[in-house]
């Protein structure tokens, strides 16, 4: 005889006033410095329990010392390369250095966090359901024959080079999405991250920001890599986390481009970060590295259509709030 069974009765705890429908967040490299801003803004909502895994390579336990020890959050100390088993609803991966000095120190061990990190935060997005959003970079154009550059543009990748532990390696990644993707269903988001700056960078990490800003508090020269016309576009954290979180509670895959569409050149940059900081610093060339990109700008009418996404912090506003936060670490006084 065929019987149906009744409609599950909702729980008494579901029906209390104490329940809460937590949505439990994974975010990998939450302790760096795009990571830990995601991690202040997941964390606003009372709703979301977060947990970070790190495994302190270029990022700090500081970044996120507003929430350690809180009820709902949780930091664990982990390589991505290494398998993970945790229970989560959605995964930010974000793990892997991002700053040319530190990715080109150990560059096989880039390239593992790339392929095997993804690869183990699919193997997890795959057993517990998980939808899992990739920080790929817009290094994946590399040396871009199309400016500026939309997501459609397949790139101008060195394979061989200094720089292809982390831009072949993201492109490794991205295909990695898509096949686990396509093979297996899985949930995923890419955005293709252009330079991002704002408080809580490393200090000496050589990226250009970062470098500039603290040169100039210490009155030594800016040190600006030759021809010092190459350009960036530089987006300002706060732009970037909402950039983000919008494409994982989207609707889109991507690959999207998320970034400012400001562009400058590096002698410009210079120029601002004196006008802002120092006026009486000097300006130095210097020589640069190899694979240098001349120029990045993003395409930013993906975003904007299918996120509703635009910056809002122009390069100007967005500097000043850096200045303060390298000044304090620096402890560098203000002059008046
Ligand atoms: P970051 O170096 O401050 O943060 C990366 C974090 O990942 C650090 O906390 C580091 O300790 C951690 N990490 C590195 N390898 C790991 C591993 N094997 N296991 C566990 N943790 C590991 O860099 P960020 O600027 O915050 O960048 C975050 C993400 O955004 C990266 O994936 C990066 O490629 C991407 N991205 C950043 C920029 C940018 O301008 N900042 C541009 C493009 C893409
Ligand atoms: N993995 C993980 N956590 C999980 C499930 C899988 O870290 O909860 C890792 C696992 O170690 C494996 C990778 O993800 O190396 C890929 O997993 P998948 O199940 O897709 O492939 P398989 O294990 O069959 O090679
Ligand atoms: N750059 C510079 N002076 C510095 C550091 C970097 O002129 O002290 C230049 C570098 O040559 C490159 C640009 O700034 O053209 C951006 O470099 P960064 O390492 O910040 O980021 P990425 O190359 O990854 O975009």
């Amino acid at each position: 005889l065929h019987t149906t069974k009744p409609a599950p009765t909702p729980s008494p705890l579901r029906a209390s006033k104490f329940y809460q429908a937590n949505m439990r967040i994974l975010v990998t490299g939450g302790a760096g410095f795009i990571g830990s801003h995601l991690v202040d803004k997941l964390m606003e909502n009372e709703k979301n329990e977060v947990i970070v895994v790190d495994n302190y390579f270029t990022g700090s336990k500081d970044n996120l010392r507003n929430w350690i020890g809180h009820p709902r959050f949780e930091l664990i100390r982990h390589d991505v390369t290494e398998t993970l088993l945790v229970e989560v609803d959605q995964i930010y991966h974000l793990a892997c250095p991002a700053s040319p000095i530190f990715y080109k120190h150990n560059p096989v061990k880039t390239i593992k966090t790339n392929v095997m990190g993804t690869l183990n935060m699919l193997g997890l997005a795959k057993r517990v359901g998980a939808r899992i959003l990739l920080t790929s970079t817009s290094e994946v154009y590399g040396d871009p024959l199309v400016h500026p550059q939309p997501e459609s543009y397949w790139g101008n990748v060195n394979p061989i080079g200094v720089r292809s532990c982390y831009d072949e390696g993201k492109r490794v990644a991205e295909t990695l999405m898509f096949d686990y993707h396509r093979q297996h269903g899985i949930e995923i988001r890419i955005a293709r991250i252009f330079n991002t700056y704002g408080p809580r960078m490393n200090i000496d990490d050589g990226r250009v920001v970062s470098n500039f800003i603290a040169q100039a508090l210490r009155d030594e020269p800016l040190t600006v890599q030759a021809p010092g016309t190459q350009t960036r576009s530089f987006c300002y954290v706060s732009d970037m986390v909402d950039g983000l979180m919008r494409l994982m509670e989207g609707k889109h895959t991507g690959p999207i481009n998320i970034g400012n569409p400001g562009e400058f050149t590096m002698l410009e940059l210079a120029e601002t970060v004196k006008e802002i900081v120092n006026p009486k610093v000097e300006i130095k060339m210097v020589e640069n590295t190899p694979d240098d990109p001349r120029q990045r700008k993003p395409i930013i009418a993906q975003a904007n259509k299918s996120l509703g996404w635009e910056p809002k912090v122009k390069l100007r506003d967005g500097l000043p709030l850096m200045v303060e936060d390298f000044r304090q670490r620096l402890g560098v006084p203000k002059k008046n």
